[in-house]
């Protein structure tokens, strides 16, 4: 007989599990399937995300943060550090142990709220009205379960390129790239988007020279052109070598490297790299997903078609976070688990795409949210600036971050709602949160110009771009 659910949620990365927990506090009997296995070879919840994705990278940002700090920073301070050095096999070991921390930190969820565990390739078998058969399959063991509704969150993987091909060796994608046991001499990234540039900012800290070739001429083309030009800047004085418009035409591995050709407006080059890291984007992970007598929908990339509130067109059946459109971030995937488990309990899907917060956790940092100031362009809008930059802030300055970074609002020229935020500088991922607020309360720069910030601090950079959009900044010329 088969096991019998309301819901089954296959994938248990931060959409998947998420939305898990949200049924099971719902009270539907919930099941969640994942087929993921660390390097170890055993099961380990929280998908991408928590094992090879945001949270390893940012364990290895923060170190690398650190070193680079003791070597290059505290001298400011009046500090002398000598002979300062880095055990890379420690800092990997800090970055397994929290991966470590926070799986099974997601099996102590799922029992707490009894949702059942499965590990396993699922797949959606039979889907009718009155519900859906989805197989198990396990190494050799292959189960059905049937369940009232499915909730699909197979997330995604790296995109290949053909010139390039990943052996994990010398040329790696992401996950290879967080776990290299030295530091490379020379590191070759192909990608200058967020991957890129946060992994070439790890290895580059610690002592890599990092060149980046970028395909596009433009660099971070989703980004405030003001803002992106700012971190290019930085990023470049920091060491990366960013090109951008650069076609890879070849990647070989060999005894010593990776020899690279590629062609750029200057012509063809021939290069050569210890280790390259390949990071040109992520596709959806639906492979064998579903039996073809389903019928469900995929579109030319493979991603889940959905509607706005994430239905697949077939009754009962959802799809959310990097599998389906829209932004690949694990926010926006758990938010889309919470909408979804909330809509089968009968609530109202409470999504707002509009408002998703973006973050490159570089330092200094790039964050923003809602539109930029070209697309504003773009769409003909009516609408006003506000710049502050950390320099003039004392907090920024006590904390040695003066540098270029700024905040920067966008808002409507007649109502004033603020209709992007966008900040480059220290910590610019907790500052951006206020903004977010903000803009999800479709409030106007108004609203946060008569908010009382505390003194001193960087959220004041906040309140005076919202003022300097009314050109009434205290601290600066207007
Ligand atoms: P995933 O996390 O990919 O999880 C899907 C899970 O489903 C996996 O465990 C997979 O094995 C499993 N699965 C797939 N198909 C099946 C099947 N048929 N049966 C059973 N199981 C299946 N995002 C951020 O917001 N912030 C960051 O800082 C950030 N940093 C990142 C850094 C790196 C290096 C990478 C690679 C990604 C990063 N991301 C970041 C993106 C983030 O990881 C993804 O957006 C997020 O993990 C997507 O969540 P998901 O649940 O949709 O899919
Ligand atoms: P990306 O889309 O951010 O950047 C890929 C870059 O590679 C782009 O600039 C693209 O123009 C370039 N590119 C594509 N093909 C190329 C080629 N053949 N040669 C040279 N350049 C080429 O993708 P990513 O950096 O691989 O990251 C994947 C996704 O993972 C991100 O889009 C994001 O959704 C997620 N992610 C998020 C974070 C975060 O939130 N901080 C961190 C890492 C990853």
């Amino acid at each position: 007989m088969p096991d019998k659910y309301d819901v089954a949620v296959i994938g248990a990365g931060p959409a998947g599990y998420v939305a898990a927990i949200r049924c099971a506090q719902l009270g539907f009997n919930t099941v969640c399937i994942d087929d993921f296995k660390g390097g170890d070879g055993k099961a380990s919840l929280g998908g991408t995300c928590l094992n090879v994705g945001c949270i390893p990278s940012k364990a290895l940002l923060d170190s690398s943060e650190q070193y680079h700090r003791v070597k290059h920073q505290c001298s400011i301070h009046g500090i002398q550090v000598k002979n300062a050095s880095i055990d890379i096999g420690e800092m990997l070991a800090r970055k397994e142990k929290i991966v470590q921390s926070l799986t099974s930190g997601i099996k102590q969820l799922f029992k707490a709220n009894k949702v059942t565990s499965l590990h396993g390739h699922g797949k959606l078998a039979e889907h009718s009205s009155r519900g859906c058969k989805v197989e198990v399959e396990d190494g050799k063991e292959k189960r059905i379960i049937e369940a009232r509704h499915v909730i699909l969150a197979c997330g995604s993987i790296p995109i290949d390129i053909p010139v390039a091909p990943v052996d994990q060796k010398t040329i790696v994608d992401s996950t290879g790239a967080l776990d290299f046991k030295e530091v490379p001499g020379r590191l070759g990234v192909i990608g200058a988007g967020v991957i890129g540039l946060e992994l070439g900012s790890v290895w580059g800290r610690l002592g890599a020279d990092v060149t980046i070739l970028e395909a596009l001429d433009t660099f971070l083309p989703t980004v405030d052109k003001q803002i992106a030009r700012v971190a290019q800047k930085q990023f470049e004085k920091q060491g990366l070598d960013i090109n951008l418009g650069c076609k890879v035409t070849e990647a070989k591995s060999g005894e010593n490297g990776v020899a690279v050709k590629y062609e750029d407006k200057d012509g063809a080059h021939k290069t050569e790299f210890d280790r390259l890291i390949v990071c040109v984007g992520r596709r959806p992970n639906t492979n064998d997903l579903s039996h073809e007598s389903v019928g469900l929908k995929l579109d030319d990339r493979g991603f889940i078609e959905v509607d706005d509130s994430c239905s697949t067109g077939l009754e009962n059946v959802y799809a959310v976070g990097d599998a389906v459109r829209g932004p690949m971030l694990a926010h926006k995937g758990s938010e889309e688990g919470v909408a979804v488990a909330e809509m089968i309990a009968g609530q109202p899907f409470h999504m707002n795409y509009d408002v998703i917060p973006w973050v490159i956790y570089t330092w200094p940092e790039v964050a923003w949210a809602g539109k930029t100031e070209e697309q504003l362009k773009d769409d003909g809008a009516d609408y006003r600036v506000g710049t502050f930059p950390f320099a003039a802030t004392g907090r920024a300055l006590a904390m040695s971050e003066g540098g270029s970074g700024r905040v920067k609002f966008v808002a409507d020229a007649k109502t004033d709602r603020i209709l992007g935020a966008h900040i480059v500088g220290p910590y610019a991922s907790e500052l951006i949160a206020e903004a977010v607020v903000a803009m999800e309360f479709e409030g106007s720069s108004e609203d946060l110009a008569r908010i009382v910030h505390a003194h001193p601090t960087l959220s004041e950079a906040v309140h005076e771009a919202a003022l300097a959009v009314d050109k009434r900044a205290i601290h600066k010329a207007n």
